[in-house]
């Protein structure tokens, strides 16, 4: 059974119609180049990065293109993609490429690790053809060395009243039933420079496994600390269903005040999305042949 689901971010805090609808209908077109490359026989890895890199230049998702600024207005993205044989790569705080899913990918087909992080991801990228991308239509301008200090010392203060969590991630099982599940961001506005969250890392953003896969989005030093993806994929391992897999993480994520949105899928492809915050756009599709 082909099958796909996307996601376009868990929001804290609620949000206008306007943008509801706008990311709703992003996901869906993401989801629907998606399930093309799906119907046409391609691998997952395929349909997973077209969807990303199609989040990744519209500007309402905070992923690529759209990425929030980080505390000083530099853009560091994170993202990973992993599949059901274990094979996984990923960057962090990397800077200057349109597609930060495309390098991962790269990462995770042309290298024996798993994540690479700043300037190193960015010379790999060049190093495998992509160009320099200027991100940001979110632009701040930089911040002179006073203005700095002053935002460092207002920092909790801005992180604790930031609520915007559109991180995008996609999972497609292809004809063959192998599964890919992949996740980019630009993480949290105002992050301090260098903040990695949970999107790169395996088992707390994004996870696969033969039992399955899952992507996450929220707060992720929270879903970094309770590993969520990997727990959804390992109940479904224990042979929980996938309903109970993801609402035990939820619940743990919700006693401990985490915002956090999760999409997960089955060996067999049965997909399901679930969050505790207020608002998560999903697509989702499947056709057994
Ligand atoms: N989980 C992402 C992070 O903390 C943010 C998001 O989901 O939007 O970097």
């Amino acid at each position: 059974m082909e099958s796909i689901v996307i996601h376009g971010g868990c929001e804290g805090k609620e949000v206008s119609p306007a943008e509801q609808l706008e990311r709703t209908q992003g996901v869906e077109q993401a989801g629907i180049i998606g399930w093309e490359h799906l119907a046409a026989g391609a691998a997952a890895e395929d349909a997973v990065q077209a969807a990303l890199e199609y989040l990744e230049d519209h500007p309402a998702f905070d992923a690529g293109l759209g990425s929030y600024p980080n505390l000083v207005g530099d853009y560091e993205m994170d993202a990973l993609m992993m599949n059901s044989r274990g094979e996984a790569g990923g960057v962090a705080c990397i800077q200057d490429v349109q597609h930060p899913i495309a390098v991962a990918r790269k990462v995770k087909e042309h290298t024996p690790h798993h994540l690479l992080v700043g300037l190193g991801a960015q010379w790999f990228a060049r190093l495998h053809g992509l160009p320099p991308f200027r991100v940001g239509p979110k632009t701040q301008r930089q911040p002179t060395d006073q203005e700095a200090a002053e935002l460092l010392d207002r920092y909790l203060e801005i992180i604790e009243n930031q609520t915007r969590y559109s991180t995008v991630g996609a999972i497609a099982r292809d004809t063959t039933g192998h599964i890919c599940a992949g996740t980019s961001t630009g993480g949290i506005p105002g992050k301090l420079p260098g903040r990695m969250g949970d999107s790169a890392i395996i088992g707390a953003g994004t996870y696969a496994s033969q039992a399955g896969a899952a992507c996450a989005t929220g707060v992720g030093e929270g879903i970094m600390r309770l590993a969520v993806t990997r727990q959804v994929v390992q109940a479904l391992a224990q042979g929980l269903i996938l309903d109970d897999a993801i609402q035990n993480i939820l619940a743990q994520c919700s006693h401990e005040g985490i915002p956090c949105g999760i999409i997960a899928m089955t060996a067999q492809g049965h997909t399901l999305a679930a969050h505790n915050g207020t608002f998560m756009p999903v697509w989702q599709a499947a056709q057994r042949r």
